[in-house]
């Protein structure tokens, strides 16, 4: 049976003001997720990533940003026609978030079992001894035994916080989970744990994931689908098997160029040449022209189409399948 979007973005736009000046942080974005997909949203800081995510959580800082256009569709709902209220309901309960950085997304003077039981009650009807057994268990679901209930956030080390993050993410079962940068806090060995929970509780509970990060290696881990972001657009989209495989975006063979490759040896590292553009001041026509070492003159007269390059496969490049 195929699997149904259960989000769907469309032609997004967002924009911050900073000194009076625009900042564009997300262009036009087109992107849809299916039941039990889990995507990687990959690109540099300031690409969007982070942005995108805050918008489909309605949680953007409401003094210096604006939703410049688009729809964001949850179960055929546009999420930013959604009330606060409707949006309260919605958020931990059917879309929940897991933070870069688990000292600062939890509350320090809370144990850790009281915050999961604090979402589950938020969403349920659960009697006090009901959301008991429902946060030891989850404790329990991430390898946390649940004699540490009662213990503070301060109490445990980097990955373990991360796995109560993950607890009290997924403690409602949520239809979509985002993961914003979940490992990059971590050391190594404690990140391809966390990596491994989240790979076996996505096939447990069949939750969509939008994974965001900057790192290929993490989304060769666990995901299906591949959506790389520059300069606040999606510029190639393809599943795991096409972006590994045939990645054809000029900015993405620049990624894959740039990861070190143990079995050969480089004396060099390739790197991108110069830095993402002012997104107060993009370039004309395609924002990677500047950094391109394909790019022509007509790259900079306007802003290259999405080309689908074979089924599923789309790329934002004029050079597309002509390479
Ligand atoms: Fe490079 Fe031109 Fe393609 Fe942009 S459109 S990625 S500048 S070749």
């Amino acid at each position: 049976m195929e699997n149904s979007t259960i989000l769907e973005i469309k032609d997004l736009s967002v924009s911050y003001t900073s000194s009076n000046k625009e900042i564009k942080a997300v262009r036009g974005l087109d992107l849809a997720i299916r039941q039990g997909e889990t995507l990687g949203l990959v690109g540099e800081t300031g690409a969007g990533k982070t942005t995108t995510a805050l918008s489909v959580l309605r949680i953007l800082p409401e003094v210096s940003s604006s939703i410049k256009s688009g729809e964001i569709m949850f179960e055929g709902r546009d999420i930013l026609t959604l009330s606060r209220k409707e949006m309260r309901e919605i958020r931990g309960r059917d879309i929940a978030m897991i933070f870069q950085d688990p000292m600062t997304s939890l509350d320090p003077v809370m144990t850790v079992g009281r915050q999961i039981e604090e979402m589950i009650s938020l969403h349920t009807d659960c009697d006090k001894k009901e959301l008991r057994s429902r946060a030891e268990a989850m404790l329990e679901v991430v390898g946390i035994r649940k004699d540490r209930f009662d213990d503070y956030p301060h109490q445990f080390s980097g990955g373990m916080k991360q796995r109560v993050g993950i607890a009290i993410a997924l403690s409602c079962n949520p239809k979509l989970l985002i993961a914003d940068e979940p490992t990059t806090a971590l050391d190594v060995t404690i990140q391809a744990q966390v990596l491994n929970l989240m790979n076996q509780l996505k096939e447990k509970y069949r939750t969509a994931m939008i994974l965001i990060t900057h790192d290929l290696g993490v989304v060769a881990e666990i995901c299906s689908s591949v959506a790389i972001m520059y300069a606040g657009q999606i510029v190639e989209y393809g599943s795991i098997e096409q972006i590994y495989g045939n990645h054809m975006h000029p900015y993405t063979e620049g990624l894959f160029d740039s990861i070190p490759d143990i079995e050969e040896e480089k004396s060099e590292l390739k790197v991108i040449d110069g830095l993402p553009p002012d997104p107060s001041a993009l370039p004309a026509g395609c924002s990677f022209s500047p950094r391109c070492p394909y790019a022509t003159d007509r790259c900079g007269e306007s802003c290259p189409d999405d080309v689908q390059v074979e089924p599923g496969h789309i790329v934002k490049c004029i050079l597309a399948g002509k390479k």
